[in-house]
């Protein structure tokens, strides 16, 4: 049985050496995949028919996958990438910042609490990691067989990982199909479904949900910290509060990347993702943002009549944190929770 807790020191110091060797021979490497990215504000508009995901799930595709790094992933013991990508896709997208994880969805009136990732009909989806099938069907909220769940059709998984000790599930939903069913053991990787429009959405996309078990019950996370980036991408996460340290919410600021000129807004959650306590436990994060091509940025933002800016570095492959403390501006701070490193023993 695998368990984060095994991740060994030695494992760990491979990885570090994989990765610097990448990042050493970034800037003679391609990176491949397709430059075209989809613009802020199209939310889960469809993949371009001339791009369409290999349905067959077989990877026999005729253009660039995006590669991400495999899990897991800690390149510093302040990481947790324990899972992979459930959808294979060409080019990354960015879901506009206010149908985000942690942001309050305006048709539905509901806190989101899961990453969108849009796709077309019928693309395969994907375990993110080794386990066991727990439900599979209609009715993962609603009892099983009912077909008026919102979720639609869904998959959940009991990952053989575990983080601390505490179990790691995922749910799949808005299927089209299961391939699987309850009981059964996947792999990472192996297909489960596909891509449908059951339940309530929009539009075809898979909803994502990452979550863990705690002594109080299960509470969701926020995907993007659990899943590795894409090769030569990282996160950015933190905190923006005022300067006593009380948190801003709904706040939006600016990220521009140095290189490509390219902005992204960022907003932070819902006062509820505090209230429901799903956020990380050890981040405690009010924003995230994941996908982002390392390099040099620069953030920015409005407050109390103030023009804030600071020039940050995502570095590849890890979570980078950064922090808004009001009058004190951004700093690079380091998270609020108790530093686990047991898994690097
Ligand atoms: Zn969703």
């Amino acid at each position: 049985m695998k368990s984060y807790q095994k991740f060994t020191s030695a494992k760990f110091a491979i990885v570090l050496l994989t990765v610097a060797l990448t990042m050493a021979l970034s800037n003679k490497m391609v990176f491949a995949r397709s430059p075209e990215t989809r613009e802020i504000g199209q939310k889960n508009a469809p993949i371009p028919l001339d791009s369409q995901p290999d349905v067959t799930g077989e990877g026999n595709s005729t253009y660039d996958r995006v590669l991400h790094y495999d899990a897991p992933l800690a390149l510093s013991p302040h990481d947790h990438f324990l899972l992979e990508y459930p959808i294979k896709f060409d080019y990354i997208f960015w879901t506009t910042a206010d149908y985000r994880y942690g942001y309050r969805v305006k048709e539905f009136g509901t806190l989101h609490k899961g990453l969108d990732i849009p796709a077309v009909e019928g693309s395969p989806v994907m375990a993110s990691g080794e386990g066991k099938v727990v439900f599979a069907g209609y009715g993962l909220l609603y009892g099983a067989g009912n077909k008026k769940d919102p979720y639609g059709i869904a998959i959940k998984i009991k990952h053989r990982d575990n983080y601390e000790g505490q179990t790691i599930y995922t749910v799949y939903t808005h299927l089209e199909k299961t391939l699987v069913k309850v009981g059964d053991e996947v792999e990472t990787g192996q297909v489960i479904g596909s891509v449908g429009l059951t339940g309530n959405t929009s539009g075809p996309h898979l909803h994502y949900e990452v979550r863990i078990l705690t002594n109080e019950g299960q509470f969701n996370q926020n995907p993007e910290l659990w899943l590795t980036p894409p090769l030569e991408h990282g996160v950015l996460a933190g905190r923006i509060t005022n300067q006593s340290g009380y948190p801003l919410n709904g706040w939006k600021f600016i990220l521009t990347s140095l290189e490509s000129g390219r902005d992204w807004v960022i907003s932070t959650y819902d006062p509820d993702v505090l209230i429901y306590h799903v956020h990380d436990p050890y981040y405690k994060e009010n924003y995230v943002l994941s996908d982002l091509p390392a390099g040099s940025y620069q953030v920015s933002m409005w407050y109390n009549y103030k023009h804030y800016t600071s020039i940050i570095e995502i570095n590849p492959g890890t979570v980078n944190y950064v922090n808004f403390e009001g009058t004190k501006g951004f700093v690079r701070g380091v998270p609020p929770g108790n530093l686990n490193t047991d898994f690097l023993n």
